[in-house]
């Protein structure tokens, strides 16, 4: 769809700081990040909601989030736990109408900060995004340890 920006990160007409692609998903960083090592994964297909996907494309996509978190696991962010979350239609909070899976690093304790970066989240659209040097940072930890997932 022309106008949707993340068929655009697929085209490559707006950048984005990829951790995978295949024929069927790209995964990259979240510009507006809840926290580090928030990740989106999408389909390559342009569709608003998870069901409307071939089921094959569902799955992968779900395996791809899997791994990733894998090696957001074994990279140097160390989270103790993470949020495989899907904003599934506007009306619930999806900001962007093509399918994205976040994955959401946690830690023991973090409930607060987490529920303050939520609530700071819809302001982020006016200070902008987070520095790009963090995020390519964390992307290169990720894809190094991504590399060694099977
Ligand atoms: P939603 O609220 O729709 O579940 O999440 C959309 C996500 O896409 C948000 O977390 C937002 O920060 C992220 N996002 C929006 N525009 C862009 C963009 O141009 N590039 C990247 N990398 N992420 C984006
Ligand atoms: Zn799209």
């Amino acid at each position: 769809m022309t106008d949707c920006i993340f068929c655009k990160i697929v085209a490559g007409t707006i950048p984005s700081i990829k951790i995978h692609e295949d024929d069927l998903v790209v995964s990259f960083m979240d510009i507006h990040p809840l926290r580090r090592g928030h990740v989106l994964t999408i389909p390559k297909e342009h569709q608003q909601q998870l069901h409307l996907l071939p089921p094959e494309t569902r799955a992968h996509l779900v395996n791809t989030v899997a791994r990733i978190a894998e090696a957001v696991y074994r990279s140097s962010l160390k989270p103790d736990a993470v949020h495989y979350a899907v904003n599934d239609g506007p009306a619930a909070e999806q900001t962007v109408p093509h399918v994205h899976m976040h994955l959401l690093p946690r830690y023991k304790g973090d409930r607060m900060s987490f529920m303050m970066r939520l609530l700071r989240k819809p302001f982020d659209l006016v200070t902008g995004p987070v520095a790009g040097d963090v995020l390519m940072r964390d992307a290169d930890a990720i894809r190094a340890e991504l590399a060694r997932v099977s």
